[in-house]
């Protein structure tokens, strides 16, 4: 995703958090019948420490790219399932396998892991911070924003396929038929579809500031799909943060980048001939829902660290 994307998807995880909580699910799915008071209160406290400094939120859901720069390390999980490659070339590829069909090279971003060390350390320093007051609330204003970025990435669905690499004329490991594989320009073509049709609603929200002439596009036919507002019914139930609890992170993100790689299938079902894949055949809806399932799991994370 690009920088107004994850500008955007921060501010409405922080702005839907405390709404959200009426629509708490389980990791199943279900609806969650436990008492949701405590989680309740957790949010509104959460929401008001992320709107401390709000300068903070456009810099800190950004830095990954921007500063710190672990895109290829971090951003990504490439998965890919029995049945797609050359299945001796993909046995001899694949280093960790889970829910018995979805196997991971190495090299293959790490994001539910960098997500997770995050979420821990967020949680050790509010321990010290109530302890010797060593950091400050911006400090950690920073990090619960910076942990955003990496869980948005999780949902972009090329970011959890391994057919988003090519292997270069030179590699022998990657599991081939190379033609599976998406052209290199698809990913940035996505990324900038959202972008461009982001920018204009983030403008307009007082979300990003004007910084080209391009932010002052009006909305274009794919800005409705990323409309979320929060004075509006329809898209406060499209929120639904999961109740977990501060162990089930990694888990539950590994399960989150399985949902996006699924949806890669989905969207760009397996077939020879890069060409093939196109922007066309990633639906309106579907990147709604692609989204709503980033803004919900960036308040689930938030709420389960602790
Ligand atoms: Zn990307
Ligand atoms: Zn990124």
């Amino acid at each position: 995703m690009k920088r107004n994307t994850h500008i955007y998807i921060a501010h409405k995880a922080i702005e839907f958090m405390t709404d959200s909580v009426d629509n708490l699910i389980t990791r199943s799915g279900k609806a969650s019948k436990a008492d949701d008071k405590p989680v309740r209160e957790k949010a509104k406290t959460l929401q008001r420490l992320m709107l401390t400094h709000r300068d903070t939120i456009i810099e800190a859901s950004w830095a990954p790219d921007d500063i710190i720069n672990d895109r290829l390390r971090y951003h990504t999980f490439k998965l890919f399932k029995d049945g797609i490659f050359d299945p001796d070339q993909a046995q001899a590829y694949a280093t960790q396998t889970f829910e018995g069909v979805y196997h991971r090279g190495s090299g293959g971003g790490g994001a539910p892991f960098k997500i997770d060390h995050l979420a821990a350390i967020i949680a050790d320093f509010r321990k010290l911070r109530a302890y010797n007051d060593n950091f400050t609330v911006r400090e950690l204003q920073y990090l619960y924003v910076l942990v955003s970025h990496y869980i948005a990435d999780a949902h972009v669905p090329l970011h959890c396929d391994l057919r988003d690499d090519p292997p270069s004329a030179k590699d022998r490991k990657k599991p081939g038929p190379r033609d599976l594989y998406f052209k290199s320009s698809l990913h940035d073509k996505v990324e900038t579809m959202w972008e461009e049709a982001v920018t204009p609603v983030a403008v307009a929200a007082g979300i990003v500031d004007v910084t080209s002439h391009e932010c002052c596009d009006p909305p274009d036919a794919l800005s409705e799909a990323i409309v979320f507002d929060l004075r509006n019914g329809d898209h406060r139930k499209l929120i639904r943060p999961v109740r977990l609890g501060s162990s089930e992170i990694m888990d539950f993100m590994i399960e989150r980048c399985i949902a996006s790689y699924e949806r890669s299938l989905a969207i760009w079902p397996p077939e020879p001939g890069a060409d093939r894949y196109t922007t066309a055949q990633l639906s309106p809806q579907m990147t709604r829902d692609i989204f709503a399932d980033a803004i919900s799991c960036v308040i689930s994370i938030w709420l389960a660290i602790d």
